[in-house]
């Protein structure tokens, strides 16, 4: 990642909230697998977006368009264009984002609590 993108620090504190959100209520460690394997899931790909992008200019995505595709995932648009940009780097919500995978673990069958609301509340505060 380099520096001028202005998104490194952004990029760890997001890490930091998912990382927190998607270890709620972890009791013992057979469960840390699958939490980390949704940490890994929901941060690889933006991060690594943002981090090619962080090689070009804004205006320039094109540039780094095909080196992008691999990290590209469902719901987002190739950011080609200054405010295109700005809103993939900054319209992320790590929380919502954290809480909707959680909820899909949860209601595979898979997950072992119900995430409530005052839980995800205290996570947020
Ligand atoms: C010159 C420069 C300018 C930058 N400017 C910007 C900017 O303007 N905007 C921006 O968003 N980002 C900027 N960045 C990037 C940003 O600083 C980083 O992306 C961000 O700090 C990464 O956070 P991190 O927690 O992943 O890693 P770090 O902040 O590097 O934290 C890692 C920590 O782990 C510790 N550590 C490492 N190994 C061990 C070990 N074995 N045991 C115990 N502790 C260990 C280190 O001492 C360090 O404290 C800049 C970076 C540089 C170098």
């Amino acid at each position: 990642m380099l520096p001028f993108g202005g998104q490194g620090t952004n990029q760890a504190i997001e890490d930091g909230g998912a990382i927190g959100f998607l270890l709620v209520n972890v009791d013992n460690d057979t469960q840390l697998p699958q939490r980390l394997q949704l940490f890994d899931q929901l941060r690889r790909r933006r991060a690594s977006r943002i981090q090619i992008l962080s090689s070009v200019r804004a205006s320039r995505e094109s540039v780094v368009e095909e080196k992008i595709k691999p990290f590209m995932e469902d719901g987002v648009i190739f950011p080609n264009s200054f405010p295109a940009r700005v809103s993939h780097d900054a319209g992320f919500d790590v929380y919502a984002r954290s809480q909707e995978m959680l909820q899909l673990l949860f209601n595979s069958g898979d997950g072992e609590m119900f995430l409530d609301h005052q839980t995800t509340s205290s996570i947020k505060a």
